[in-house]
């Protein structure tokens, strides 16, 4: 593996296409807008202008893309890598997709001897930057085995959780539970804020006992009690997220009554907090000082 390509330079895949090329890859990299590819050249990343020649010319390819609807077409349209690309070539899906999309796409791929991986990712546009991401990862032991030098350029921690789109099944758990934990969050703040307790002061102690999360231990220390509401991650992305548990579930036929009363919590809060605001903003729905 010597040429990567990087489809989709947003927030996290800018920092991937830079965390791949400080490890020592030929980077190509490409995006639907001008401006998150003009953002990239002259960083050490080889901008084009379409899909065509990064599959054409790649070892591997890292999707970074918004949706599983952008992933399928991206990857089974007429610009995707059936029509030319190079032989043994891997798929990356970095993307937070839909494990039917992955599992879809993957054999699709296969008659071609593409493999793919699903690598979906935590950690935020400063852990793509710092190549600290934790990716739950789907795929072959085989095909999991040849993407290992890529993906550990690119994150400190991976789990391999099973076959192909298991680990969009598991993000999409894991992001379920941070939707809901900021809500119970707010709503424990607010409860203790009521009864005299100050937000640092109830955190401290939550965090050393057994309530504590990453919400309790990340989100609200560094995005919500400083105000400062910049962690990258829009709320129309984890709205798609929580859509995309709301249709696995649907699918399973499953009654999940807590994880539908989320995903219909966050579904209404559309119009108080706007999708282009940042996702913890979602604690607006009981703090004021969110507002
Ligand atoms: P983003 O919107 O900042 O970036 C996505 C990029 O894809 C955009 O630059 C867009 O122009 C490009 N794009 C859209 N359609 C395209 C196409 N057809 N061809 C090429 N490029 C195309 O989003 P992001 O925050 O970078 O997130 C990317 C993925 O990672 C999403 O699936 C998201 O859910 C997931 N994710 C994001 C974060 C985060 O903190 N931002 C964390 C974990 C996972």
């Amino acid at each position: 593996m010597r040429t990567i390509g990087v489809i989709g330079l947003g927030n996290m895949g800018r920092g991937m296409a830079l965390s791949l090329a400080r490890r020592g890859f030929a980077v190509l990299g490409t995006d639907a807008a001008a401006a998150a590819r003009d953002a990239l050249r002259g960083e050490g990343i080889e901008v084009v202008a379409s899909a065509r020649e990064i599959w054409a010319s790649c070892d591997a390819v890292v999707l970074s893309l918004p949706t599983a609807e952008i992933v399928d077409a991206v990857v089974l349209g007429p610009e995707g890598p059936l029509k030319g690309a190079r032989p043994g070539l891997l798929v990356i899906d970095t993307s937070t997709s839909h494990p039917d999309t992955t599992r879809r796409v993957a054999a699709a791929l296969a008659p071609a001897g593409i493999d793919l991986v699903d690598a979906p990712v935590s950690g935020g546009p400063k852990g793509a930057h710092t190549a600290t991401l934790t990716m739950v990862i789907g795929g072959s032991d085989e095909a999991v085995a040849r993407a290992e030098p890529v993906l550990a350029a690119m994150s400190a921690t991976r789990v391999h959780v099973g076959g192909v789109g298991a680990g969009h099944v598991t993000k999409i758990a894991n992001n379920l539970l941070c939707a809901a934990h900021l809500l119970t969050a707010a709503e424990a703040v607010r409860m203790a804020r009521e009864a005299g307790v100050a937000p640092e002061r109830l955190l401290a102690g939550i965090n050393a006992g057994s309530g504590r999360s990453g919400v309790t231990q990340v989100n609200f220390p560094t995005w919500v009690l400083t105000g400062a509401f910049d962690s990258g991650f829009t709320m129309k992305l984890m709205r798609k997220d929580v859509r995309l548990a709301e249709s696995l579930i649907g699918a399973l036929g499953l009654d999940l009554p807590v994880s539908a009363e989320v995903a219909r919590l966050w579904r209404d809060s559309a119009e108080a907090v706007p999708d282009a605001e940042d996702f913890n903003r979602i604690v607006a729905l009981q703090l004021d000082s969110a507002r």
